[in-house]
């Protein structure tokens, strides 16, 4: 009997054939009792009229008779079954209609209310329907709360983006403000010094404005890679042959270990180079001087593994769960004075992820390094 529960055809079918069932059986059963009724009083009639002797009036009376205590016995046999399937139908459609009509009516209140702006609010199951035996509208109602879901989800993140945004652009705009008014009191000298400061903050507001561009970009997905197939060790020389050079500047040593005979990867190679420089570039800033960064590539399975092994600052297990959130910081002061914005990994993410990846991070705690791993599936 699933599918009857599972199939709201099969309810209104269903119902129908109640009404006809109901409608026959009381047709059956008032004909059972209406014809000896009428068979009686036409004995009854003919009895009378054989006691009077014209024999060719007395055949045509009793044909007359005949015929309508017949159709008088039909008339009460149809009159029974369509007053009782009447019944059946009015009652039918009274169930019918409150499986149907009073879920669509909530359905329709409730994308008023989330029109408003009210998205609290979900569905329940129709007709207190089970949720391994839910019916069309059952599902409806699950999509329709799906819907709801998303929207809520989507309005939260607006409203924190908007909110992240404004609060990382009032910092540089308060510093800049806090300056010119300086300057204009004369509090603080008009020299080189003031001014380099005043286009510092400059600086770290058009790289915001940059980085939330390509944020925005990068998750709403309208960016198209450019696949080609490309080797990794070709990745890992040019990051070698832009970065290696700070590497030397701040006296950490850079350690590269790549497996040979590594197969080409389908990839944007761009973007890939995009996300290995964000990695290692943290990795370089968040490494002090005299420290190790270990850049290992290897086959991983179907997958080949791109790894960035620092012996710097570290990582806390409570803030390796926030790292890849956008503008997420760890020491949001001193991240800030060194120009970081928090968007570089989520970015990254992103980007991975568009290659069907995958990018986590790993550290063993305060001032213990860091590992930021990625996977790149060899085919497609
Ligand atoms: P940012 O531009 O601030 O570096 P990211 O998104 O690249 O932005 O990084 C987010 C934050 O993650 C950084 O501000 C830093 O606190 C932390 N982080 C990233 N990489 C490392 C690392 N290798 N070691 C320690 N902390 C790191």
């Amino acid at each position: 009997m699933k599918f009857v529960r599972t199939h709201l055809a099969w309810k209104v079918f269903l119902s129908y054939l109640l009404v006809v069932l109901v409608g026959g059986v009381v047709l059956i059963t008032a004909a059972s009792l209406s014809v000896p009724a009428a068979f009686e009083r036409h004995m009854a009639s003919m009895n009378a009229i054989m006691t009077n002797g014209n024999t060719v009036g007395n055949n045509q009376q009793m044909q007359t008779e005949l015929f309508s205590q017949y159709t008088a016995a039909v008339y009460e046999a149809v009159t029974y079954a369509v007053v009782a399937a009447l019944i059946a139908a009015i009652l039918a459609s009274f169930f019918i209609s409150r499986q149907v009509v009073t879920p669509m009516l909530r359905m329709m209140s409730l994308s008023h209310r989330i029109a408003e702006g009210e998205y609290e609010e979900r569905l329940a199951l129709p007709g207190g329907q089970q949720a391994d035996q839910i019916d069309e509208l059952g599902q409806l109602a699950l999509s329709f709360n799906q819907m709801a879901d998303k929207l809520e989800k989507t309005e939260t993140m607006r409203r924190e983006l908007i909110g992240d945004v404004t609060h990382e652009l009032r910092t540089p705009l308060t510093a800049v403000k806090g300056y010119l008014e300086g300057l204009i009191d004369g509090v603080l000298p008009a020299d080189p010094e003031t001014y380099q400061q005043i286009h510092s903050e400059i600086d770290r507001l058009q790289r915001l404005v940059n980085d939330l561009q390509e944020l925005s970009r990068v998750e709403a997905g309208a960016f198209q890679l450019l696949l080609t197939p490309v080797s990794p060790s070709s990745l890992i020389e040019r990051i070698q042959s832009t970065l290696g050079r700070q590497f030397e500047d701040k006296n950490i040593q850079l350690e590269i270990s790549v497996e040979s005979d590594l197969p080409d990867i389908l990839v944007d190679k761009d973007r890939i180079l995009q996300v290995l420089t964000n990695l290692v570039g943290n990795a370089l800033q968040y490494t002090p001087s005299g420290g190790k960064v270990t850049l290992l590539v290897r086959r991983e399975r179907s997958d080949v593994l791109f790894s960035v092994k620092d012996s710097g600052i570290g990582i806390t297990a409570e803030q390796l769960a926030f790292i890849f959130n956008r503008f997420y910081r760890t020491d949001k002061s001193r991240t800030r004075a060194s120009g970081g914005s928090g968007i570089g990994l989520t970015i990254a993410k992103a980007l991975v992820q568009a290659h069907q990846g995958k990018i986590w991070a790993e550290s063993n705690g305060e001032g213990k390094g860091s590992t930021f791993s990625f996977l790149i599936p060899i085919s497609r």
